[in-house]
């Protein structure tokens, strides 16, 4: 196990991390579903709160490795799927009058575990699961004030649980995208962000 035990973390609710201009807010197929059915939107409405960023270099095998969530195949080259800026940069749902999240309930994974992220260990736990070590993003370094030496202790056995789903939902999440670029390479389907976005809500199972 690792040797973070130590944790400490409370939202203070400074709304750093829904601001932010560098920050992007990557989605899984699963949060695009979620949102979608939560909010009831038609193909046009999701198209209007996503965001494509483009990834200029070419991707290697360690970069994919490295990635939390990979970059999809789309006709304007291989693009991050998130959710839109808003004209200050921030996140399209942060209400910064009220500083709130306005799909709070919906929010993607991403926002969920921020700021932390998790990694499969080698090793076992007593029911023969991998371990997991929970550790803080650079982005929660960076900027967010809940992660500090007066804030209390994580729930650390709660976010264990919620780490494994995390891990869990990546990796289907990975297995979709990886389908998805692998048919685009192949010329078995024209990348469009139009048809990706028609092909997972076929998928429609969150
Ligand atoms: S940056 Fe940290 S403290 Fe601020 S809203 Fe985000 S999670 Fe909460
Ligand atoms: S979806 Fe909500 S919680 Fe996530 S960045 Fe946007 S406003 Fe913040």
């Amino acid at each position: 196990m690792n040797n973070l035990k130590n944790l400490r973390f409370v939202c203070t609710r400074c709304g750093n991390c829904c601001t932010d201009k560098d920050t992007i807010v990557n989605l899984t197929y699963i949060d695009i579903l979620r949102i979608k059915n939560g909010l009831k939107l038609d193909l046009k409405e999701v198209l209007n709160l996503l965001g494509f960023y483009i990834y200029e270099k070419k991707i290697t095998n360690e970069d994919t490795k490295r990635m939390v969530i990979t970059p999809i195949e789309t006709e304007k080259g291989l693009a991050f799927v998130a959710l839109r800026k808003n004209s200050l940069g921030g996140c399209y749902f942060y209400n910064s009058i009220k500083k709130k999240c306005l799909i709070y309930k919906l929010r993607p994974m991403f926002c969920r575990t921020f700021p932390f992220s998790f990694r499969l260990l080698d090793e076992k736990n007593k029911e023969n699961r991998k371990k997991i070590e929970i550790i803080y993003t650079e982005k929660g370094k960076q900027y967010c004030p809940g992660i500090s030496d007066e804030a209390p202790l994580i729930n650390y056995e709660k976010w264990i649980i919620f780490g494994e789903k995390t891990l869990e939902e990546l990796e289907r999440n990975y297995k979709v995208i990886e389908e998805w670029n692998d048919m685009v390479k192949k010329g078995k389907i024209i990348s469009t962000v139009k048809k990706f976005l028609l092909t997972i809500f076929k998928l429609d199972d969150s």
